[in-house]
């Protein structure tokens, strides 16, 4: 093939699809499902690693329907078939644009092609903001986790560190409280951003600790986390800042259950033994390559009036709009949401 004819989108497919589905985690093949059930001709789009982010868990025990848990890749594998067996057709590539001022609209992916549709739903989830320090990657599962909700029963009789002063750091923290035995909450600043609501919950905690003005620079283990290694601006006398039994404290390294490994100026390097790490500092809406789709200021799409967007006849499903429960359950719902609004808007169309 010449040079020209390679950059040129080649239209292979001149069928026009009822609904072209981006995206491939619970609420894209959950809208694959309904969509395709609905007798309506359903391209889905999946990605080059289609499955989302339950095919980077282990363990699956909140998903109805599995009273002995399910592996997060098992999971989407049966989600993938059981779209496909309704007659969902799905291609394992990556969306690279779409132009929704086109009737049909034109969809086109990273490989060159172009398909139309009637209509089209946004399922490109989100991704976890990690902290990017070495050890954390590959303890993820094995001791990080960014979803206390999935993971907090591993961690019964145990002690862990939650990462982040928001909203979710604070969910995260109630959440494990009802099995870890110590939660303490690393913030970098020393103002919380969290709500005044989810802030009062944690504080009047006697399990949870908040301790101010530290980062965690490694994760230490062996297969299982063992211990972080933290940095923090300090008080005098090597003292770090915090909240402890819903009064402000300031304690030495000892008295938070670690151990000072390096002292320069205000700022102290230390090391804490515990069993898990939950990172909650945030997620990454999969929004960029959507320009005409009107998003928030954190890059979440915005909905009207259930799954519909800005533009008629587009819809949204899962976490790339819904940062408030980001569940495997609440996405597929979600998509089941969007396919129904997409299924009754077609119709309104004939
Ligand atoms: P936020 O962006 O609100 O908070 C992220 C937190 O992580 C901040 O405290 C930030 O610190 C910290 N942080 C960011 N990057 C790093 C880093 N590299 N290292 C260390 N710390 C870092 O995200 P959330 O996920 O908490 O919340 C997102 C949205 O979801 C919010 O609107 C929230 O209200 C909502 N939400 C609501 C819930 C509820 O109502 N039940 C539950 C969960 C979320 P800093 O403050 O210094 O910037």
């Amino acid at each position: 093939m010449d040079n020209l004819s390679q950059n040129q989108p080649q239209t292979i497919q001149q069928e026009v699809y009822d609904v072209i589905i981006i995206g491939s985690g619970p609420a894209g093949l959950t809208a694959g499902l309904y969509t395709s059930r609905a007798d309506l001709k359903t391209l889905l789009i999946a990605g080059l690693k289609w499955g989302g982010q339950l095919m980077l868990t282990t363990d699956v025990e909140n998903f109805p329907g599995f009273p002995d848990g399910i592996m997060g890749p098992e999971l989407m594998i049966a989600m993938r078939k059981q779209a496909e067996k309704y007659g969902t057709k799905i291609i394992d590539t990556n969306f690279s644009s779409a132009d929704y001022t086109k009737r049909p609209f034109e969809v086109k992916t990273e490989d060159g092609k172009v398909y139309y549709s009637k209509s089209v739903i946004i399922a490109t989830g989100a991704d976890t903001k990690w902290l990017q320090i070495p050890g954390e990657q590959e303890h993820i599962g094995r001791g990080v986790s960014s979803c206390a909700p999935c993971d907090a029963a591993f961690f019964r009789n145990k002690k862990v560190i939650v990462v982040g002063g928001g909203d979710s750091a604070m969910e995260e923290a109630s959440v494990l409280s009802k099995f870890a035995s110590e939660i303490t909450i690393a913030y970098r600043g020393e103002s919380l951003r969290a709500s005044e609501i989810m802030q009062k919950r944690v504080k009047e905690n006697p399990k949870i600790k908040i301790m101010y003005n530290t980062e965690l620079t490694e994760i230490v283990g062996d297969g299982k986390v063992v211990s972080v290694k933290m940095k923090s601006k300090v008080i005098s006398d090597s003292l770090v800042a915090g909240r402890k039994n819903n009064e402000d404290v300031k304690l030495s390294p000892g008295e938070w259950g670690g151990e000072a490994r390096n002292a320069t100026g205000d700022v102290l390097e230390w090391d804490m033994p515990l069993d898990g790490v939950f990172v909650a500092i945030g997620h990454i809406p999969n929004s960029t390559l959507f320009g005409q789709i009107e998003k928030d200021e954190k890059g979440f799409m915005k909905r009207f009036e259930g799954s519909k967007t800005n533009i008629e006849g587009v819809f949204v499903a899962g976490d790339v709009h819904d940062y408030h429960y980001m569940q495997a359950v609440t996405a597929a719902g979600y998509g089941c949401e969007a396919a129904l609004s997409a299924e009754r808007w077609l119709e309104q169309q004939k």
